[in-house]
């Protein structure tokens, strides 16, 4: 028996007005979802914890049966994780994003998108400027993103950073790194330092001058969040006795999978974009079921268009995700196998941002007798036989659907 455990990163939204109210899901041509929802068993699934922010991080931990509560403290270790840094006991990784600041208002928390050709240069001088090994260290990350370390550093983890999408049109000094208690007070000083330095060194940095002679926003300045110490988590392997490889093209994903033993599969042209590919990311599926049990393939595409609140577009990510990816999985697919749909948590196109609602979740297996469900979306989910599951409960539901004693008659 194999198992597939395909997410649609933010698939899940709201009625939406220009889709006569219907929401994305339900909009979507999609059938091979509705057809694993109609040949299986539904529920919706809790992947938010009531302390903790919606996202991907904590949400794709608990999908994965890892509770983020005992296992999360930020996401930087593991998006650092997938760049290949590693991290001792004491460390803490923040992400660490070039952002364009202006007249002190933090004007893009990406610096225009910048790209790596460009970013890398700017890291470099912060490298050669503000570096003190084994106090503060850079890392080059990908386009806008890079990594901050800071090593041996206390109380690293009782600092409020605002995360910089967050805190766009804000001004700089109202969104400084905080320390939430007196302790802290040092590392959060030796944070906002960094930033305010590192406006010095960058504003002038040729790259820089260049961009804005081009028109585009300068890189002027770092901005760290998201910060975290090393996680250690079981492997999936010890925790489920399944071999596992994961496929995504977001680092934040590939850095859990690291941290959880599975086999990180790089697919050529995996963007986390609209313009992924879709039929790459199948056929590297169907090859890394030759030789593990479990296969997590993540599509970013659909959170874009959430977070974007294009409508339009995040209809066409979910089709494209159900023809091109899921069609020619089931397509492909050999073996006997269990496979469960879902996505992580809501991006709700109506406000551009991740949500605590539960998800839609279908599984499909041989074993499985099917539900009265139809559709894979929102609300026909909520009949499924499954009903409203908790936090962390997917995994176990997936593996025990491909027990045989869960056959049902029809
Ligand atoms: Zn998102």
């Amino acid at each position: 028996m194999k198992y597939l455990l395909v997410v649609g990163d933010g698939m899940a939204d709201y009625p939406v007005p220009n889709l006569d109210n219907l929401t994305p899901l339900q909009a979507a041509y999609k059938p091979n979802m509705d057809s694993i929802a109609a040949k299986g068993r539904n529920g919706l699934l809790r992947t938010a914890h009531k302390d903790l922010k919606p996202g991907s991080d904590t949400a794709i931990l608990s999908v994965l049966g890892y509770d983020p509560r005992r296992f999360y403290t930020g996401r930087g270790p593991f998006e650092a994780a997938a760049r290949g840094i590693q991290l001792k006991e004491k460390d803490t990784a923040f992400r660490c994003n070039l952002i364009t600041e202006k007249n002190g208002i933090l004007v893009d928390y990406s610096a225009d998108h910048i790209t790596s050709r460009d970013s890398s240069k700017l890291i470099e001088a912060l490298k050669k400027t503000l570096e003190k090994p084994n106090e503060i260290e850079f890392f080059s990350g990908l386009d806008y993103r890079h990594f901050l370390i800071l090593r041996n550093s206390p109380n690293s983890l009782l600092i409020e950073c605002t995360p910089p999408h967050d805190a766009v049109g804000a001004e700089i000094s109202t969104v400084l790194p905080k320390a939430k208690s007196p302790e802290a007070e040092k590392t959060a000083s030796l944070l906002r330092e960094a930033i305010l330095k590192s406006k010095k060194i960058l504003e002038s940095h040729p790259v820089n001058v260049a961009r804005q002679k081009s028109g585009k926003k300068p890189g002027n300045m770092i901005w760290p969040w998201g910060g975290g110490k090393k996680p250690s988590l079981p492997s999936f392997k010890e925790k489920y006795g399944l071999k596992a490889a994961v496929i995504s093209a977001v680092d934040l994903v590939k850095g859990i999978g690291i941290y959880t033993g599975m086999k990180i599969i790089d697919v050529p042209g995996a963007t986390g974009r609209d313009d992924t590919n879709y039929e790459g990311k199948a056929d590297y599926a169907l090859k890394a079921l030759e030789d593990n049990d479990l296969v997590f393939i993540h599509v970013e595409a659909p959170d874009e268009a959430g977070h974007a609140k294009d409508y339009k577009l995040k209809v066409k990510t979910i089709e494209d995700f159900d023809k091109r990816l899921l069609g020619r999985i089931l397509k492909g697919l050999r073996e006997p196998y269990a496979i469960a749909v879902l996505p992580d948590h809501p991006t709700p196109i109506r406000i551009g941002t991740h949500t605590k609602d539960p998800v839609p979740f279908a599984i499909q297996s041989p074993f499985l007798g099917a539900d009265n469900v139809q559709k894979f979306d929102e609300f026909s989910a909520a009949n499924g036989a499954f009903g409203l599951v908790k936090q962390e409960g997917l995994i176990s539901l997936l593996i025990a659907s491909a027990q045989t004693t869960n056959q049902i008659k029809r």
